[in-house]
């Protein structure tokens, strides 16, 4: 039977792909990017522990197909309404690509749209099992420009590549890379610059941008993990309409997600 590690599963989400979605957020990541808003789902695909208030709770259960379409089902008229359906997110919902395939594609067969979010950092063996079964693929585009790649996605900008192409050329998926905006890291106009030239590349005219926030930084005190990031400030708003009028200059539509 097959059975997912699920940590999360958020209803009435609105960013996370067209209309109001439910979220299923898979645990497993290869990376370990300093500005991690979950990064209780890094590592390996097992459980973890952390501590709120003196008290150990496990974070990740296992979930047969049956039980998240159970899950999934319950906002069905929501989906209909808004145009809405399920993302995948994660972690990386790749690194569970076989149950992710298998849910997706149940999903689909039950008329409800799909989506996934990922960094597509993995062998591109993954990300064909679930682009069959996928109608939109929200790609996180990091960083490029090195040495920072290599420090944040190590060896893995081959993979990222492959992987965005591939959905590129999937002829009934709908790709919208999407990149975080982090000071001194993502946004850095050298690195900024080199994702343009990529898109150009690839002939993609449209992005998300997600401005750096702090929402995960109680995560790493109750996993009992240092913040690289505490001391970060907020990107201004005048930086973000910066970045923003750097795609639009260069004919890519960009939408700033995230600030509400
Ligand atoms: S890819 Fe996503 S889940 Fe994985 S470490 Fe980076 S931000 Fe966290």
């Amino acid at each position: 039977m097959e059975r997912g590690l699920i940590f999360n599963i958020q209803r009435y989400a609105v960013h996370d792909g067209s209309g109001i979605r439910t979220v299923v957020f898979l645990q497993g990541c290869p990376l370990h990017c300093l500005w991690c808003s979950n990064p209780e789902s890094q590592g390996a695909v097992k459980p973890v522990t952390w501590y709120k208030n003196g008290q150990a709770k496990t974070v990740g259960q296992w979930y047969t197909l049956d039980a998240v379409l159970a899950e999934i089902e319950k906002d069905e008229i929501f989906y209909q309404t808004s145009g809405g359906g399920i993302t995948l997110s994660g972690g990386e919902c790749l690194v569970q690509a076989d149950f992710s395939a298998a849910l997706l594609r149940a999903v689909k067969s039950l008329g409800i749209p799909t989506a996934i979010e990922t960094t597509g950092a993995l062998p591109i063996t993954a990300i064909n099992k679930v682009l069959p079964y996928t109608d939109e693929v929200l790609f996180d585009l990091k960083i490029m420009a090195q040495p920072l790649a290599k420090q944040v996605i190590g060896d893995n900008v081959a993979f990222v590549k492959a992987s965005f192409e591939a959905a590129l050329q999937a002829s009934e998926t709908t790709v919208i890379p999407r990149i975080p905006l982090i000071p001194g890291y993502t946004a850095q106009m050298d690195n900024l610059h080199q994702i343009i030239d990529y898109l150009h590349q690839c002939g993609v005219k449209k992005v998300h941008l997600l401005p750096f926030h702090q929402y995960g930084s109680q995560k790493y005190h109750d996993l009992n993990r240092a913040y690289a990031l505490e001391k970060t400030p907020l990107l201004t708003s005048e930086a973000i309409t910066q970045i923003h009028d750097l795609f639009t200059a260069e004919n890519i539509d960009a939408v700033v997600y995230g600030l509400d």
